[in-house]
């Protein structure tokens, strides 16, 4: 790292860069009147800033600076030893007591700062006294143990209201064995301040040891004059306006990838973790930052921030950057509160390069450093953000570029060597120092232990490591899309993908004539009105099919089905299949430019409906009344078609972002393998009865009127408007001894909140799908029905109806858990590649449920099905991230489709129906 100064600031890295922004006059009067005006104020301001204003004169009273205040703030509300700011010594040798007592008095009396007394007045709110004399707070005892004295030390807290707030205590472990320790409380000092006192007492106690006066000059300022200037200064200058203006609209936080959530009183258990950068990586780094203009830690600073997007996704970053608040010459050696954390923010939207990024990076550091006279303290009053307990605001995160030089004072002839203590603190939830080492440049993860685990860490340490690597090789490839999973990453993901089911190439009624011949007599299908048997269902759609054949119906044509739930309603479904077509669902509940549209767009070969219904419905040539054919005199034996597995079972349209609902083509052997494994999973036999209420333009609705005549168990038709109906559920369920239910889960949170427990003892099996479950509603739903097992089912109606689930427990949040054996689930980065473990992305999906495509759009299909080394893939659209305990989350849309009760809604439709283009919204289905 070539740039870091002997204070290792990355104040000077940027003053250096900040030369490069200067204004001309050239260029100034190329601008418009407003933007010079704007120019020559900064100017102006920035003169002001570069030491006009002149130090205060002695005339008044100290007065605290905004960070003082804010210091004290926290000592007065939290209180604790957090802010303690500690070093410790072990010195060998004959130490001459009487002499460091005189240098620590006089280091106190160098410096008013340490004499600082922090009183609330009656009227006048907190306040600061300077005492004229104070003898030091200096004590010696015997000790045994090293590590518990300076503990103990360490961790007293100070009163500051007593004027107490610099303390130094000498442990004797031996005539000539010492141990010195040196504790300020933050609010006079910070890391450079202590290093200051460590050196003045030093140099005084060698003086005094050799009987000479001082050798120090008197300090030109004291800590009260920078404070009295600060306020000044900023009175003057556009820096507040400048904060302001850069922190508007920030997120009100930057998400983290943590274990847990940030816990609502501030944590303050911490732990370390160390990651080395070698130094070929360092070396690249520091020609690729000049190259840029920028300094190593900007760089470093973008790859943090790229990695902190490619988690959150937030488009917008927030990390605090630790200056040293000395950057003008004269405060280096004045001892007090100057350490300034300055947030900087990130634009890390819009799929930036890392050339990109380092660039913003750049430009918001240089910004911040040029204004880093306001303090933090006084930057949170001015943008006042939304405060959250336990939470940093602005940022909580920060990264710094140390020196790791530890220098050790030199006292005269003793022999002393720097005792390294961990407080075990952390301030924010993670800070990144990054100091340089011999073999290059290390990088210290600090983290709260109440948000993070230890492997956690360590991951992200490797992951900033590839990305700061890859970003480097790839400086023009955008950031989301370099490829951060590792070897293991890669083997780990496959393990969760095995494709161990063989689809066997079934068609959906040869399924269901299977199970009419083993259970013939058993009742299949029921209503309100009755039921039928299994022999019915078959030859009644038997005879239902050779009608449509008659009708042209061939492999692959498309048959409407507008009816309202209903035995008839199964037997068409049916009958449809066994005429070697494809069905169409038309929800007679639709719009009818809607159902028009559909019944077009599918090019149905014949429309199945009824006369109660038909005066809603579109009309077409080949329109059956399924109420008024007479299947008496057809066939009942299935006629013979040349339909196969590779042909179209259902075409089921879902809300299309252009306006127009799209089609999509579900193939026999897609959906035969999804109900072969949920017969494998659930086992559905001759004991249950399944409830079919889920509309049947929803795929879900699959399980019910699909699965369920595969089985032997009974389907029990649900009164047509009666999934609505909590009462009438729990009257069917205890009526029917309905043991399987299906629920979308904002409908099942309905349905739990008023159900009857003891109307649904029967109920084993509970399947929630079609939107985001949620905890609450889970847990609720485990109170409610103890007897059943929920499941959480994922899929779109593009991969037949499921292709990952998990059973739901008490002691588990939800997850999508792993993909079923007939299918694969993959999240991407931006650049097709697999995201690592815990890295959200989109979900891709791929095996043998995936759909054919979309009717008549093949553009559409082949934008969200493609070719990938990993096969044959569907692109969701949904976030979603591998959980490091193996199982899939789900974390919402990365478009703007939505779901309302189950109903999948592209905005992007809603949007052309309001301004008057073809088909109606499923969204106004609902909500009216
Ligand atoms: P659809 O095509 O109507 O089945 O809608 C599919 C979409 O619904 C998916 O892409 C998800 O956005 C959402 N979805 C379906 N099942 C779940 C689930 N179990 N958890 C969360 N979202 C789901
Ligand atoms: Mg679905």
């Amino acid at each position: 790292m070539t740039a870091s100064k002997a204070d290792g600031s990355p104040v000077d890295e940027a003053a250096a860069a900040s030369d490069l922004g200067r204004l001309n006059p050239a260029k100034l009067s190329a601008l418009s009147p407003a933007k010079q005006a704007l120019a020559e104020r900064r100017l102006r301001a920035r003169r002001a800033n570069n030491g006009a204003v002149p130090w205060s004169d002695r005339d008044s009273g100290p007065e605290m600076s905004d960070a003082q205040q804010g210091m004290f703030l926290i000592d007065q509300t939290t209180g604790g030893t957090a802010y303690n700011v500690a070093q410790a010594f072990r010195m060998l040798g004959p130490l001459d007591t009487d002499a460091l007592k005189r240098a620590v008095d006089e280091v106190v009396r160098r410096h008013e700062v340490l004499r600082s007394r922090f009183v609330i007045g009656p009227n006048d709110g907190a306040r600061v006294e300077v005492l004229t004399s104070a003898e030091a707070d200096f004590d010696t005892a015997t000790v045994a143990d090293v590590d518990t004295f300076v503990h103990s030390e360490v961790t007293r807290p100070f009163d500051l209201g007593a004027g107490s707030n610099f303390r130094i205590r000498l442990g004797r472990l031996g005539p000539d064995d010492h141990v010195l320790v040196m504790v300020t409380h933050h609010i006079v000092s910070d890391s450079v301040s202590k290093h200051i006192i460590a050196g003045e007492l030093a140099t005084l106690y060698a003086d005094f040891r050799a009987g000479r006066p001082s050798s120090l000059p008197e300090p030109a300022l004291q800590y009260y004059d920078y404070t009295r200037w600060q306020a000044k200064l900023l009175a003057d200058s556009d820096q507040l306006d400048w904060w302001r203006a850069t922190l508007q609209g920030a997120p009100e936080w930057t998400e983290l990838p943590c274990d847990r959530p940030a816990p609502s009183a501030a944590g303050v258990g911490g732990a370390k973790h160390t990651h080395q950068l070698d130094s070929a990586l360092v070396r690249r780094l520091d020609t690729y930052a000049r190259g840029q203009r920028a300094t190593p830690f900007m760089v470093l600073l973008a790859a943090y921030a790229g990695l902190l997007e490619r988690y959150s996704g937030q488009g917008d970053v927030v990390i605090g950057s630790p200056t040293t608040g000395r950057h003008r010459e004269e405060l280096r050696s004045v001892v007090g509160l100057f350490i300034n954390t300055l947030p900087l923010r990130v634009d890390t939207s819009g799929s930036p390069s890392f050339e990109q990024l380092v660039a913003r990076t750049r430009a918001s550091a240089i910004g911040a450093y040029r204004h880093q006279d306001v303090a933090f303290d006084r930057i949170v009053r001015e943008v006042a953000p939304r405060r959250v307990a336990g939470r940093n605001p602005l940022f909580q995160t920060i990264m710094t570029v140390k020196s790791d030089r530890v220098t050790v004072p030199d006292f005269a002839e003793l022999d002393v060597t720097a005792i390294n203590y961990d407080g075990g603190w952390a301030k924010f939830d993670l800070a990144l120092i990054c100091y340089e080492t011999p073999d290059g440049l290390a990088v210290l993860w600090q983290y709260s232990t109440d948000m993070f685990d230890e492997s956690t860490i360590q991951r992200l340490a490797g992951q900033f490591e590839r990305l700061l690597t890859l970003g480097l090789d790839n400086p023009t490839q955008p950031v989301d899309a370099l490829g951060l999973a590792t070897v293991d990453d890669l083997r780990y993901l496959s393990g969760l993908n095995e494709v161990t089911a063989n689809p066997t190439g079934s068609l959906l009624h040869d399924l269901m004539a299977q199970q009419a011949l083993r259970t013939p007599d058993a009742q299949a299908v029921g209503d309100e009105t009755g039921w039928i048997t299994y022999r019915e269902l078959d030859e009644r759609s038997n005879a239902l099919a050779h009608h449509l054949v008659s009708l042209g119906v061939r492999p692959d044509s498309r048959v409407a089905i507008c009816l309202n739930r209903s035995i008839a309603l199964e037997v068409a479904l049916v009958g449809v299949l066994k005429a070697g077509g494809a069905y169409v669902p038309l929800d007679p509940g639709y719009p009818a430019d809607r159902l028009a549209y559909m019944l077009d767009d599918c090019d149905a070969v014949a429309l199945l409906t009824a006369t109660a219904v038909h005066t809603s419905v579109p009309s077409h040539p080949n329109t059956v009344l399924i109420d008024q054919v007479d299947l008496s005199t057809l066939p009942t034996s299935p006629p013979v078609t040349d339909v196969r597995s590779d042909n179209l079972a259902y075409v089921i349209y879902t809300s299309g972002s252009t306006g127009r609902p799209k089609g999509v083509l579900l193939e026999h052997r897609s959906v035969a393998v999804q109900l072969q494994w949920m017969q494998r999973t659930f086992a559905l036999g001759p004991q249950d009865t399944v409830l079919q209420k889920t509309p049947f333009s929803f795929d879900v609705a699959g399980w019910e009127l699909l699965w369920t005549p595969m089985s032997g168990a009974r389907l029990f038709m649900a009164r047509p408007d009666g999934h609505r109906d909590t009462s009438y559920l729990c009257d069917v369920i205890s009526r029917q001894r309905v043991t399987v239910l299906n629920f979308v889960p904002s409908m099942l949170s309905a349905f739990t909140d008023h159900l009857d427990p003891d109307r649904c003892r029967t109920v084993r099996l509970v399947i929630a799908c079609g939107e985001a479950l949620s905890d609450a509603v889970k847990d609720r739903c485990l109170e409610t029905l103890p007897r059943a097992e929920l499941f959480n089912l994922y899929g779109p109606t593009e991969a037949a109806i499921s292709v990952a689930y998990e059973q739901c427990l008490k002691e588990r949040s939800v997850s999508l858990g792993r993909p079923i054996p007939t299918s694969t689930a993959y999240v991407f980065d931006q650049g097709g590649g697999q995201q690592p473990l815990g890295m959200p992305g989109e979900l891709n999906l791929g095996g043998a449920q995936l759909a054919r495509g979309y009717l008549g759009r093949p553009e559409l299909t082949a934008e969200k099905f493609f070719d990938h080394d990993l096969g044959r893939l569907y692109r969701t659209g949904d976030r979603a991230v591998w959980g490091l305990d193996g199982r899939l989350q789900f974390l919402g849309r990365l478009d703007d489709q939505v779901k309302l009760r189950g109903f999948r809604i592209e905005l992007g439709e809603v949007e052309s129906v309001l301004v008057g283009h073809v088909g109606v919204s499923q969204a106004c289905v609902v909500v009216a």
